[in-house]
């Protein structure tokens, strides 16, 4: 009998939540980001899930040569380009279009391209959140560099927004991040992709050419609105049971460290999920939790196999009793908040001794 913590992969979900970013962008299309093991979710899963999407977008080019081998036919984007020679020729190989983001990678292009290679290329601008990409003073030349090298077919041009979740932070509002990418692309033939999740949630007006959607697809939000308010589905359940219930006297301690001291007499109950499956450590005390679908919180310290919640009130809670952890009934971000973390953290923490359910409903 195995444990009973199993993470239920909802295809239909996934499915459904494109739908919703497709329909946000406009007319825009759409790349599905399944970096990170889709988020938590299965690259499989992901590419099953987002098989209209306009191209898959990740960042392992192991895992993009996987997508080939799963039969993904369509564009595969590089969201950090090469990072050797090897990388780059395998690009070639498999047609991954790449995103070019410093001088070393368009050195690479000029002396390593095969002869023959026909490689699609984003060009990315640091348009102010000082990560990857070429500042707008030297974007035309780092443009102009690319223009001349013979294997070097397409140039699209992209940029990654630091706050469009947060437009008006003042140190370094979405409008002057709008507009630096405008002026350092100004007059530049190609594609232009710029929103994430947040702006295609919450600035649709910013969609351009193509959005990548991420968060939005597994049914997280990038920002403090609820998931539902946007019409997200959860993509990933996390349940388990009860395997131990203790009453405990006005006093008892609870846990590693006793981190938690009974006021008054209480039943507590003993949930199969820990950190070592991906729960996170730190959240305290209060973090929700569903026990016989009633929302109750942990007590004390999450250990590596187990964690506690508060049964008082729960009557019918015995061992053997459902949990959700987060997904169907209780949004990741409301737990992910609780633990001061986001829901991107939790999804991609997800370990890999879960057992993993897939279920794909026909009707979503
Ligand atoms: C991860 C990533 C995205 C998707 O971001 P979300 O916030 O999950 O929508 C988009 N673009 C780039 C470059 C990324 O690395």
């Amino acid at each position: 009998m195995p444990r009973p913590l199993v993470a239920t992969i909802d295809i239909s979900a996934l499915r459904h939540n494109l739908a919703v970013a497709r329909r946000q962008a406009g007319g825009a299309k759409v790349w599905a980001v399944v970096k990170a093991d889709a988020y938590g979710h299965g690259l499989a899963r992901g590419m099953r899930g987002f098989a209209d999407a306009d191209g898959l977008a990740l960042i392992e080019p192991d895992y993009a040569v996987r997508l080939r081998e799963l039969g993904w036919r369509k564009p595969v984007l590089l969201l950090e380009g090469f990072f050797d020679k090897a990388d780059l020729l395998v690009a070639v190989q498999h047609e991954f279009q790449v995103v070019v983001h410093c001088e070393e990678q368009i050195a690479l292009l000029e002396t390593a391209l095969p002869a023959g290679a026909q490689l699609d290329v984003h060009l990315k601008m640091n348009s102010g959140m000082n990560r990857l990409g070429f500042k707008p003073a030297i974007y035309h030349d780092a443009h102009a560099r690319l223009r001349r090298i013979a294997g070097v077919r397409g140039i699209a041009l992209i940029t990654h927004l630091a706050n469009a979740d947060e437009a008006d932070n003042p140190a370094l509002p979405l409008a002057r991040q709008l507009t630096n990418f405008a002026e350092g692309a100004q007059d530049l033939p190609g594609q232009r992709s710029v929103a994430n999740s947040a702006a295609d949630l919450l600035h649709p007006e910013a969609a351009a050419d193509w959005v990548r959607a991420g968060i939005m697809l597994y049914g997280g939000t990038p920002c403090s609105r609820a998931a539902a308010e946007f019409d997200l589905l959860p993509a990933m359940t996390l349940r388990s049971e009860i395997i131990g219930v203790q009453n405990l006297d006005a006093g008892d301690a609870v846990g590693y460290g006793s981190r938690f001291v009974a006021p008054q007499p209480m039943r507590i109950g003993v949930v199969a999920c820990g950190y070592a499956d991906g729960y996170p450590r730190h959240a305290p005390t209060g973090t929700p939790v569903l026990v016989n679908g009633v929302r109750t919180s942990t007590l004390g310290r999450i250990s590596m196999d187990m964690l506690m919640v508060d049964l008082s009130g729960i009557a019918d809670a015995a061992v053997g009793s459902p949990v959700v952890l987060w997904g169907e009934g209780l949004p990741i971000d409301e737990v992910a908040n609780a633990a001061g973390t986001i829901g991107y953290e939790l999804m991609c923490a997800l370990a890999a001794r879960v057992h993993i359910e897939q279920i794909e409903q026909n009707n979503a």
